[in-house]
């Protein structure tokens, strides 16, 4: 029988890629999204690329208990992707509560409906940003944790700590001890931490939908190539880098959608080791935010204006992933080259223009 995922947040930018991957590898997926930070043209895209127009879409907000648990009375769910959560660091910094409440309370409800309907596989998207600023690079999954330097990444440490501790929890539901539970199950959790997820899918139907002015640097440089911004800042060129701007571990959308297959796989054939494992998901290589610039262009044979700009505030000079252990235990790695991705991410913004 095949296998259901859930996809909370699965109509935004990354789960969109992850449920055309899931079906595409043969799962079955219920998307459950409210739709407050996208619209549902990504999911018109998914519905176009997989052939498939019977996806189920749920719009629900994970905050509200009551709709989460009809979902798991309503499907049967062998793991859930949880995506729905705010993103935006600045944000989190100026609306603490927003992000503490949105971010944690739908996790909760996730993890309490799934330990209530008899267990469940559960996938959360973390983020790199769990390491903060280190001299130890490439960045190992054994590398320590750094005390959060926002909100919003204070929420993806929470939410790892709320995940483990859950999974260790419910490990002995089933057992005899627990025997008095019916319909309680364990959890069994992995948390991806990504590093830079850029870049679309090669169709160009999916993509990144910013609203407003855009925060991260590549919907920023393609809202520029394509004239919807005037010019790019690039923040700080006087950092102790070769070029002397920051480095990051970009990795490709789809890469990234292609490591939740390989997770929720390891999940729901039993196959993890532990019952709570964290993976990297980058791509090893660092790379400067001018030779990201440098290259776009490249790509796309175009010129990009852009300016040397004062240091953003909490940005850190460099971090990149060591990807050895989603290699050796998950079986992926990252494959698509920069160039490619950077044109997939051009092709996107340019099939929005309508051009
Ligand atoms: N960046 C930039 N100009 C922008 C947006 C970002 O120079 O308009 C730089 C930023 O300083 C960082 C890198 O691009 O060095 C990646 O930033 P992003 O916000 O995309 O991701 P982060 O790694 O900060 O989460």
């Amino acid at each position: 029988m095949k296998k259901r995922v859930l996809v909370s947040g699965g109509a935004g930018y990354i789960g969109s890629h992850v449920t055309v991957e899931l079906i595409q590898a043969g799962f079955d997926v219920v998307v459950a999204d409210n739709l407050s930070n996208c619209d549902l043209t990504c999911f018109e895209g998914v519905k176009k690329i997989t052939g498939r127009d019977d996806i189920p879409f749920e719009k629900i907000d994970c905050c509200d208990y009551e709709s989460v648990n009809r979902l798991f009375s309503e499907f049967r769910i062998d793991a859930v992707i949880h995506f729905a959560a705010f993103k935006a660091v600045g944000e989190s910094v100026a609306e603490p509560l927003k992000y503490y409440r949105n971010n944690l309370l739908s996790f909760l409800n996730i993890l309490e409906a799934s330990r209530l309907h008899g267990g469940c596989n559960v996938l959360f998207s973390s983020s790199a940003t769990v390491y903060g600023e280190t001299d130890k690079l490439p960045v190992t999954e054994e590398s320590p944790r750094q005390p959060a330097t926002s909100p919003y990444g204070n929420t993806k440490q929470m939410c790892e700590d709320i995940l483990s501790d859950t999974v260790k929890a419910t490990a002995a539901y089933g057992s005899e001890v627990m025997a008095g539970l019916d319909k309680t199950g364990p959890v069994k959790g992995i948390a991806l931490r990504y590093f830079n997820p850029i870049g679309a899918h090669p169709s160009a139907l999916i993509g990144e939908l910013p609203r407003g002015v855009p925060n991260n640097l590549v919907p920023y440089i393609t809202q520029t190539a394509i004239g919807k911004r005037e010019c790019l800042s690039i923040f700080g060129n006087d950092y102790p880098t070769p070029d002397g701007t920051c480095l990051r571990d970009y990795i490709d959308v789809v890469d990234l959608a292609k490591a939740h297959v390989a997770a929720v796989s390891r999940m729901v054939e039993n196959k993890m080791e532990d019952s709570y494992e964290i993976f990297n998901v980058g791509t090893g290589r660092p790379v400067s935010v001018l030779e990201l610039v440098n290259t776009f262009e490249r790509v796309n044979n175009l010129r990009l204006n852009y300016r040397f700009a004062p240091r953003r505030e909490g940005d850190i000079t460099a971090i990149w992933a060591d990807p050895t252990r989603a290699e050796k235990v998950l079986g992926w790695k990252a494959q698509r080259t920069i160039e490619e991705t950077l044109a997939s991410a051009w092709a996107w913004e340019k099939h929005l223009a309508g051009k």
